[in-house]
């Protein structure tokens, strides 16, 4: 490619507010923010597709195979719906792609629970060899947010660093995880023996804090009730224990029943409950309750009765109300103790480059993703799958791989592997042998990009440095007279004079 005819330059100066990477990216002319977004110019799409082949290459399976528009996750589960139908075709492994922004999805299609564990270290692997190849092994590996609360296991993949997204941390363990996956440590108290449930007089305490002082208990011995409705107005009812807070967005998993807002009064009502005294106990059935793991820890709660002005006590889960769902729905905070260690978890800043999930069977059967086995026999596939996200995953590797000159990229997903200038463009011999290279690279399979412009070779070596491809080779009335062409590697090292062909053979080591 022409540098001369690029569509995307180096900038000098771009926002501060970028952070490192990003800006970098945007200096070198992979990328521009404009209206509030990132998006991608022809060398960051080229850097884009360079990952996706690294992930193909990577992930040594013998047919990936590609599709495009297909919403995720329900519309690719409809499609593999239609699509497998026996055990023939299996496995089946997907690329999935929208807008090259947009997550890059592998899925495999898998007819056991064997061949779903070889899947899953399979996307383990590759994750391996991103982090290992692209990120210098930098990257944290944690809890991701479930697809679905049943899903077997879930990893998300974070590199720490001056970027856009949020997470928390512990600064003492490795314990990672996004924000919305984290979980709080919820210690249980000292079993007692189980009491009944016994109505008593709490007049005037509707919060969690006035009914424990009241009743003289600790707040964690209460069972806090939390309304959320879908778009229906069907009430979604979640138990959680009276310290913690439910997680909106873990609800949403767990319900299963697309996006929830805080019920109105008007939709409480419709379902029979009082505000301030609602209680799992003796619940419509036509209410989903979905209760947090953290109703198991401990005994004899404190409950609302579902009567103005009065409580439960003595209520025990499972004996005293049985939840349709019981899941992780509990949000942690910056500050809560660390899950594994107990330290304090902090908020950490960086890139989140991907997920990775091992869906239920389960989870197939309910989306109709079955197919007939050898005994002719319809049972659910097995799914694994991760998504990679392409701009947070260049910037990542830019964090990982720059000096002060500018980007430094791992020939692996560097968008040309040889970086041409000239010395003194004007020079016809200069000019001549360039034009020469440039062709007989590109007819050789090296990809090149060729700084053509009548700029000053300071300009043309900085624009190199920063760009970052992995050789930059210098056509100059200098190295023609030493017999060739300099090269240097970005990476370091002494530059060296070589002729076109010991440079080709150099640039496809
Ligand atoms: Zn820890």
């Amino acid at each position: 490619m022409r540098y001369s005819h690029v569509f995307g330059s180096t900038k000098r100066e771009v926002d501060d507010s970028l952070g490192t990477a990003m800006g970098l990216l945007a200096r070198a002319g992979f990328l521009r923010h404009a209206l509030g977004s990132a998006g991608l110019l022809p060398l960051g799409m080229m850097a884009t597709e360079r990952l996706v082949d690294f992930v193909r290459a990577s992930l040594g399976v013998d047919e990936l195979w590609p599709v495009s528009g297909l919403a995720w996750p329900e519309g690719l589960w409809q499609a593999a719906a239609s699509e497998l139908n026996s055990y023939k075709q299996l496995p089946t492994w997907v690329l999935l792609r929208g807008a090259p922004t947009s997550p890059v999805r592998v899925i495999a299609f898998m007819p056991g629970e064997s061949s779903a564990n070889r899947a899953w270290e399979k996307v383990c692997a590759l994750w391996w060899r991103i982090g290992e190849s692209l990120l210098g092994n930098a990257f944290l590996e944690g809890d991701a947010l479930f697809m679905a609360h049943d899903d077997l296991l879930t990893s998300a993949y974070f590199v720490p660093a001056d970027g856009p997204d949020r997470s928390v941390g512990c600064p003492r363990c490795d314990y990672w995880a996004e924000p919305d996956a984290a979980r709080p440590r919820v210690v249980a108290p000292e079993p007692a023996p189980l009491e009944e449930p016994k109505l008593v007089e709490t007049p005037g305490c509707t919060t969690i804090a006035a009914v424990a002082e009241y009743l003289g208990v600790p707040e964690a011995q209460t069972l806090k009730a939390v309304f959320y409705a879908d778009a229906e107005g069907h009430v979604v009812f979640a138990v959680i224990r009276g310290d913690l807070d439910v997680s909106p967005t873990k609800l949403e998993r767990a319900a299963g029943c697309g996006l929830l807002h805080p019920a109105t009064a008007g939709e409480l009502e419709r379902a029979g409950m009082v505000p301030g005294y609602a209680s799992p106990v003796g619940i419509p059935r036509d209410v989903l309750v979905v209760a947090d793991e953290s109703a198991l820890a401990g005994q004899n709660f404190v409950a609302g009765a579902n009567k103005p002005g009065y409580h439960l006590t003595g209520v025990n889960p499972g004996r005293d109300f049985k939840p349709h769902v019981w899941a992780d729905i509990a949000a942690a905070k910056v500050g809560d103790p660390c899950p594994r260690c107990g330290t304090a978890i902090e908020r950490m800043e960086g890139f989140l480059v991907g997920r990775a999930w091992r869906h239920v069977p389960e989870m197939a059967e309910r989306a109709g993703m079955v197919f007939l086995n050898r005994d002719g026999k319809s049972v659910p596939l097995h799914v694994v799958s991760t998504e990679l996200l392409p701009v947070a995953l260049l910037a990542a590797v830019a964090h990982t791989h720059h000096d002060d000159a500018g980007l430094v990229w791992p020939p692996e997903v560097a968008p040309f592997q040889v970086h041409l200038l000239t010395v003194k463009q004007k020079d016809q011999r200069v000019r001549e042998t360039a034009e020469g290279l440039y062709r007989h690279l590109e007819d050789a399979g090296v990809s090149v990009l060729y700084d053509d412009r009548n700029a000053s070779p300071g300009v043309k070596f900085a624009d190199a440095d920063l760009m970052g491809m992995p050789l930059r080779v210098t056509v100059s009335p200098r190295s023609l007279k030493q017999g060739g062409v300099e090269v240097k590697a970005r990476s370091g090292g002494e530059a060296e004079v070589m002729t076109p062909d010991e440079l080709e053979r150099a640039a496809h080591r």
